[in-house]
């Protein structure tokens, strides 16, 4: 029988590489903190080692948390055979940020049974490693909490947004998740009212500048690889690089494009997504989006997993978009934040906690504002550089993998304590 859990090798990553990109005071305090949590072990699990903005977070928290001397491991929970798994998980997802629905009987019988599947081979990892504590993220293997021995300290990880969830869809895991010694979520406004506060941490997610996907290219660099890529650098484009999903309003932006292009002639819109593992919807709505698009030449989408043609794609840009309607915080803002773009994003609680409206970027609440906001951006390139240069600010001053790695080690101290 395959495996429904598989563990990850990751490496070790060391906190002297991001000394230039973080203050000295930081550094310290990852430093101090970590001293007392040498050699305490941490599984992490979540569903996906590739793909959306968990696994993006993970790749480099854990070999960060390895190099400050902690033994952290990675675990994920594979879908069954069919896609399940998966597309019940996205429909839990779903209802948890607010979408109308309900989960079958048959539905939240396989969700459990699946999990409950992998009871064993989480017992028997659990046994190899001895860790002091598990983080489960997000609700996809969630039920696994009830196979952790007690002794093991475990902490529930929520990255979504779940201010106006689906009633039933939230009673219907809150049972696990009152397990949890503690839980952490991306936002105040995602504290839920029914956990004790004083086990509730937030958490902002974080970029991580080493990677190539944020790593800050020349001019000329982003000419070269953007021929490279089949894209013209001196063509005014407008970008958003996300997963095919409903959330993240692919037809929105093209309506927002189609307003703009009025304005500006020559105008071209760039939709990049990859398919992430545990999203078996985004098919239905690359389809949808590949329809109402056309075959217009002047709109570009591309399916392809690279994480440099991300960065080329957000670096080229006269204006990235990011017009979700619900987001949990958006890495995708953070990472075109940090290549000094003034985003246009969705005003959701997750995109409002990184942009100042007309500061830094600006929130938009519909596709006409939007469309007006590409014009501004476009139209005014010494706009878009100052407001860009603020959100390059934002990004290193808060949003950079170190900061994020002190909030966990705090969590551990305190878990351990
Ligand atoms: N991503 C990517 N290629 C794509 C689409 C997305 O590498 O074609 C990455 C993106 O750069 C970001 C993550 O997937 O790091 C998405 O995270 P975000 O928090 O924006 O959204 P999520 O997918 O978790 O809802």
């Amino acid at each position: 029988m395959t495996k429904i859990l598989t563990e990850i090798k990751v490496g070790r990553n060391s906190l002297l590489k991001y000394e230039k990109f973080i203050k000295a005071d930081l550094r310290k305090k990852i430093l101090a903190e970590s001293e007392g949590l040498k050699g305490v072990s941490v599984v992490h699990i979540n569903s996906t080692a590739c793909g959306g903005g968990v696994a993006e977070l993970l790749q480099s928290q854990i070999p960060l948390e390895r190099g400050l001397g902690i033994d952290s491991h990675w675990v994920v929970i594979n879908g069954d055979k069919e896609d399940m798994f998966f597309t019940i998980t996205k429909k839990i997802h779903n209802l948890l940020q607010g979408e109308k629905g309900t989960l079958t009987e048959n539905e939240k019988k396989l969700y459990l049974r699946h999990n409950k599947r992998a009871f064993p081979e989480l017992k028997k990892i659990l046994k190899k490693i001895k860790p002091d504590i598990v983080v489960i993220h997000d609700p996809q293997p969630l039920p696994l909490v009830g196979a952790i021995p007690r002794g093991i300290k475990v902490v529930f990880r929520l990255h979504i947004d779940i201010s106006a969830p689906n009633a039933r869809a939230l009673n219907f895991i809150k049972p696990f998740i009152t397990e949890f010694n503690r839980i952490v979520v991306s936002n105040p406004l995602y504290r839920p009212e029914w956990f004790p506060k004083e086990k509730t941490d937030i958490i902002y997610p974080a970029i991580d500048p080493l990677l190539p996907k944020n790593k800050i290219l020349s001019r000329a660099a982003v000419r070269q690889l953007a021929k490279k890529y089949g894209i013209n650098p001196d063509d005014k484009i407008v970008s958003q690089v996300s997963r095919f999903d409903p959330w993240k309003d692919p037809v929105g932006v093209i309506k927002a494009f189609n307003i703009a292009r009025k304005k500006i002639a020559g105008l071209k819109l760039i939709l990049i997504g990859s398919v992430a593992d545990d999203d078996p919807e985004s098919k239905e709505i690359y389809a949808e989006v590949k329809d109402f698009s056309n075959g217009d030449p002047d709109i570009l989408l591309i399916t392809k997993k690279d994480n440099t043609l991300v960065n080329v794609i957000q670096s080229a840009s006269g204006a990235v978009l990011q017009k979700s309607l619900r987001e949990g915080f958006g890495l995708t803002v953070t990472e075109a934040m940090w290549k000094g773009k003034a985003v246009i994003g969705g005003d959701t609680i997750g995109i409002a906690s990184q942009i100042e409206d007309g500061k830094n970027g600006f929130l938009v609440s519909s596709i006409k504002r939007a469309g007006e906001a590409i014009i501004k951006l476009v139209g005014n390139p010494k706009l878009a550089k100052k407001m860009g240069a603020a959100a390059r600010k934002t990004v290193q001053e808060k949003f950079l993998t170190p900061a994020m790695v002190l909030e966990h080690l705090k969590l551990y101290s305190k878990l351990l304590k």
